[in-house]
């Protein structure tokens, strides 16, 4: 009977943003009283417990890419809505809505830059657009991001922080996961590399598809990653789940990622997973 009680629920609605508007702000995990002009110098990571508040696509940019320049691309791609889906609101309302509130058209930013000098295709996610969601928009740019760079053989960086798949688009958006899968494979054969960085929370669709395809995995610290969320799995397998077991370093210590980076150190592991990692010529296996 838990529905009756959940109806009287608030209804959620957007996420919120984690980015605080004013002169001081509360860590969420430590409580600790932060002064927002210094969470900025900090990368938005808390002094005190080194929690990563979220952030927006735009300052990955502004911190992995040299002097922060992403030459954009498929800016102009927007949400259609083919099932005309109304829960709450209408697609198209709920779209227009976040629109307006991130500035931005869609829940990923792609486009071309250089870490250190060396030109990469990326592709950064933005939870504050539906929960990150991946529809057919997100599908086709990291699509478009992942071509060019096979096209012009350069390494691909995909930053992902998603909920999973946007329901109101149904089929469309869980073919996103197939589509960009078979590019990936592409990708690999031709021996380019991809870093796929995982930040708080990634999970469903997305970390089904390409987030969990990187030749390198990097999470940022005590990010919950996983596919679906605790209380379906406990529901559907009848068994207690480990304390911690959707979070980076539990991910780590099994193996599903390689490392954990700490976000103001996260464009030098990017650049030195680069180098590594260094492009080969075509045809070679
Ligand atoms: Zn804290």
């Amino acid at each position: 009977m838990e529905w009756f009680r959940k109806s009287s629920a608030p209804q959620k609605g957007e996420p919120k943003k984690e980015i605080p508007d004013g002169l001081w702000t509360k860590c969420k995990n430590c409580g600790e009283i932060i002064y927002v002009k210094e969470l900025e110098k900090s990368f938005w990571v808390c002094n005190k417990c080194d929690f990563h508040f979220r952030i927006a696509s735009q300052d990955y940019i502004r911190l992995i890419l040299d002097d922060g320049q992403l030459e954009q691309f498929d800016d102009n791609l927007v949400s259609d809505d083919p099932l005309e889906f109304k829960d709450s609101k209408k697609y198209t309302e709920r779209i227009k809505a976040a629109r307006k509130k991130s500035g931005l058209n869609d829940a990923v930013i792609t486009g071309t830059g250089n870490i250190d000098k060396k030109p990469v295709s990326i592709s950064v996610m933005d939870f504050t657009f539906v929960g990150g969601s991946m529809g057919s928009v997100v599908g086709e740019k990291i699509a478009r991001s992942i071509e060019r760079a096979l096209e012009k053989r350069i390494p691909l960086i995909i930053i992902s922080s998603s909920g999973g798949a946007r329901m109101q688009e149904g089929i469309l958006s869980l073919m996103q996961m197939a589509k960009t899968s078979a590019l990936l494979a592409l990708l690999y054969d031709e021996k380019i590399p991809f870093i796929s960085v995982l930040t708080n929370p990634t999970t469903a669709g997305v970390m089904a598809s390409y987030a969990s395809l990187g030749d390198i995995i990097i999470a940022e610290p005590q990010a919950l990653l996983g596919f679906a969320g605790q209380r379906v799995i406990k529901q559907t397998i009848g068994q207690d789940l480990p304390p911690g077991f959707q979070s980076s370093e539990f991910f780590l210590e099994h193996g599903f990622i390689d490392f954990i980076s700490h976000r103001k150190d996260l464009k030098r592991n990017i650049s030195l997973a680069l180098d590594y990692m260094a492009v080969q010529p075509p045809g070679q296996k």
